[in-house]
């Protein structure tokens, strides 16, 4: 059984990455361990697995990691959702602000039926900007009911807030810094 401190300490703090003041979360050091990676991925089966999820929604890319892991156990299919010009067949697109200019996601037309129950997962949410273009790209699928999830939420940064939690939309991190 892992302890939430051995999970919060096999994440690794890099420091001045991707730019000078940032320290980066590293979770390629937790998914190189057999019984994190394993634990990981259980915590998060065991949290959806009686809610009906019928779609995992990936954010690229180290959203397809877990993700891919969680749409297998829970006997769901997985969705990717890709930055522009990376899938081959026609898209609903959305674009957000980074802190400098802006990123532009997208997902297949065809990629979710409506009235899904899906469950979106990224690796990390930070100020929530990925997390919330990628809800409202789902919303054009008329789900019946979208969960968030991720390993990690930085929650100095608020992305709960941005994300607006409510009765649509239940959010969910397996570990706070
Ligand atoms: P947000 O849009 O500000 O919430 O940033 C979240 C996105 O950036 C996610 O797709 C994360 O994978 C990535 N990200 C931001 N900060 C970190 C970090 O410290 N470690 C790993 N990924 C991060």
């Amino acid at each position: 059984k892992i302890t939430l401190e051995e999970l919060k300490s096999s994440f690794r703090d890099v420091i001045d990455f991707p730019k000078e003041g940032i320290v980066f979360k590293d979770i390629t050091t937790a998914l190189k361990r057999p019984e994190i990676f394993r634990h990981l991925v259980d915590e998060l089966y065991e949290k959806y697995k009686d809610l009906g999820i019928t779609k995992v929604v990936g954010i690229e890319s180290r959203g397809f990691i877990l993700g891919a892991a969680l749409a297998y156990r829970l006997g769901a299919g997985f969705v990717l959702v890709r930055k522009e010009g990376k899938l081959p067949a026609d898209t609903h697109k959305k674009s957000y602000a980074l802190e400098y200019g802006s990123d532009t996601i997208e997902v297949h037309k065809d990629a979710i039926d409506k009235g899904e129950t899906v469950l979106v997962h990224d690796d990390l949410l930070a100020t929530g900007g990925t997390a919330a273009a990628t809800l409202d790209l789902i919303k054009v699928f008329e789900p019946k009911k979208v969960y968030a999830s991720f390993i990690i939420e930085l929650a100095f940064l608020k992305g709960k807030d941005a994300l607006g939690e409510s009765e649509e939309l239940d959010i969910f991190s397996l570990v706070s810094f």
